[in-house]
């Protein structure tokens, strides 16, 4: 009897995890959620977020039920760097095997995946693969291999060096003590570059993502990728290029997304076997901040739709990853400014889009955090605002106002339903019920009216219209009698919309659905 208790027990655990998700497509267009580790959530009261204060706030990024009001809704996070390392923002790496005490452990890490997958939540890591620590114990004995002038040594040519009478202009060098020699150092003394021409080196990283794949991580975010042969766009494409094979050789859908900081044609150049952020829509200076502010619906669609078709025509499986910031950027709170509910049309313009975009921990809350009269990046990366007993703390350094952070907490925003927090919750959900949006085809439709704007997009036979009305203040119309649309789905913003005698009319800052 007990048995059978236990059978039909196990059985009923079983279906409800299965059914966790039942709307969630198990491929790579999800919406993701960038943490900056350090300062997300504190399990154990030293002021220094980790792997465990993730676990403890999974039900707040994504609890399992797809009809939630309690949960963001996020299918993914991508982690900042969780190996050992020296500093606060660990982008120097002394040892890839070892998870950063700070953080937690290999089996807190185990934990966290587990709990993610349960609730189909996938996990993606970032991989430093352009330089390591200058105490990583291959740096050490590069070094000591060059003061010995112990050519044969198997780190002897780890790293990228030269004599220092040649001239290597546009890179930067540093003195390896104690010999004639200087090794590559771009970004600071403490990042050494790594040689990648070196096969050892090649069979390392690659032994590295295989542990990590093997464990249950999803796939990579790969740091500075544009200057893993500085200077020199395509040697560091073809490097892309094998390593991703190779990832997929290992992982067929393994998650990839790659930072190249630059125009949207070097962009293109780099997206052969990996999706790249889009750089071009985020930033005060983005697509997406500019539409808002200026109401211009008609840069932003003309973007989206031809950015999307450079991508298909190069690679039919690369996605859009569109994001607003991230921690090498003022926060966009700070640029879109809340007084004008700036944030609450981005929100729209971020997530009612093809492929998978980013959110920055807190930009769900309108934390903001600029570098300020300081210059510290440490501003960017300020403590989650949660209003309850965690305890994490800003990082070393910060010299950011908290006086200035006016937009409430996680605990104050979940009282209002107005709040944008709310509202992030309702627009994912939004995303998450329309499989289109992310996966579908645009196509331009735009009004004679440059604030409305929007698509037509097509997906499994079927045909949605999506539409943005980004003006300030003005009820917008198109006729849309041409087209076979009957019915509203979705109203997403500030105000109403109606559709009557074949004319869709929008209120300011709002999108439509329509099918
Ligand atoms: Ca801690």
């Amino acid at each position: 009897m007990k048995k059978i208790i236990l059978l039909i027990l196990t059985l009923l655990i079983l279906c409800s995890c299965k059914t966790n998700n039942p709307d969630t497509i198990d491929d790579n267009y999800r919406v993701m959620y960038q943490i900056f580790v350090g300062s997300f959530s504190d399990s154990n009261n030293d002021g220094v977020g980790d792997l465990n204060g993730i676990i403890n706030r999974l039900d707040y990024l994504n609890d399992g039920n797809i009809d939630s009001k309690k949960s963001l809704g996020i299918q993914g996070l991508w982690l900042t760097p969780i190996f050992e390392s020296p500093s606060y923002h660990k982008y120097d790496v002394i040892d890839y095997y070892k998870i950063d005490p700070q953080f937690g452990s290999m089996e807190d890490l185990q934990k966290l995946i587990e709990e993610c997958h349960s609730r189909n939540v996938i996990v993606i890591l970032d991989m430093v693969l352009n330089h390591t620590s200058r105490v990583n114990e291959w740096f050490l004995e590069f070094s000591k291999a060059h003061h010995n002038n112990d050519v044969n040594n198997y780190y002897y040519d780890f790293y990228t060096y030269k004599d220092n009478y040649a001239q290597l202009p546009g890179r930067a060098w540093c003195p390896i003590e104690s010999t004639n020699q200087e090794y590559e150092c771009n970004f600071s003394p403490d990042m050494p570059e790594l040689n990648l021409d070196n096969e050892n080196v090649k069979k390392e990283i690659l032994d590295i993502a295989k542990y990590y794949l093997d464990m249950g991580i999803d796939g990579f975010r790969f740091d500075a990728a544009k200057f893993v042969y500085y200077g020199d766009n395509k040697s560091s494409i073809d490097f892309w290029n094998w390593y991703v094979k190779e990832l997929k050789k290992i992982k067929p859908d393994v998650y990839t997304v790659a930072e190249v900081w630059s125009s949207e044609s070097e962009i293109l150049d780099y997206i052969n076997e990996l999706n790249c952020f889009d750089f071009t829509l985020a930033g005060a200076e983005g697509i997406i901040a500019d539409s808002v502010k200026n109401g211009n619906a008609n840069s932003y669609v003309n973007y989206i739709a031809n950015y999307q078709k450079k991508l298909r025509d190069k690679n039919n499986d690369v996605m859009m990853i569109p994001f607003l910031s991230n921690h090498d950027m003022d926060r966009s709170a700070g640029f879109l400014l809340m007084m004008n509910k700036y944030p609450y049309l981005a929100a729209n313009l971020l997530l009612l889009t093809p492929g998978s975009p980013f959110i920055y921990y807190g930009e769900e809350i309108a934390i903001k955090g600029s570098r300020g009269g300081a210059n510290t990046d440490a501003n960017r990366r300020v403590a989650m605002l949660w209003g309850d007993d965690d305890t994490v703390k800003d990082p070393e350094g910060t010299t950011f106002d908290a006086k200035k952070q006016v937009n409430g907490t996680v605990l104050e925003q979940e009282k209002n339903e107005d709040s944008i927090l709310n509202y992030y919750r309702k627009v994912i959900k939004v995303r998450n019920k329309y499989p289109e949006i992310a996966r579908g085809n645009y196509e331009v439709l735009i009004s004679d009216n440059k604030s409305l704007g929007g698509f037509i997009i097509s997906y499994n036979n079927e045909k949605t219209l999506l539409l943005h009305n980004c003006s300030k203040t003005d009820e917008l119309s198109i006729d849309i009698s041409s087209y076979n649309f009957q019915k509203i789905k979705e109203v997403i913003g500030l105000s109403d919309a109606k559709l009557e005698n074949g004319k869709i009319t929008i209120g300011p800052m709002t999108s439509v659905i329509v099918k």
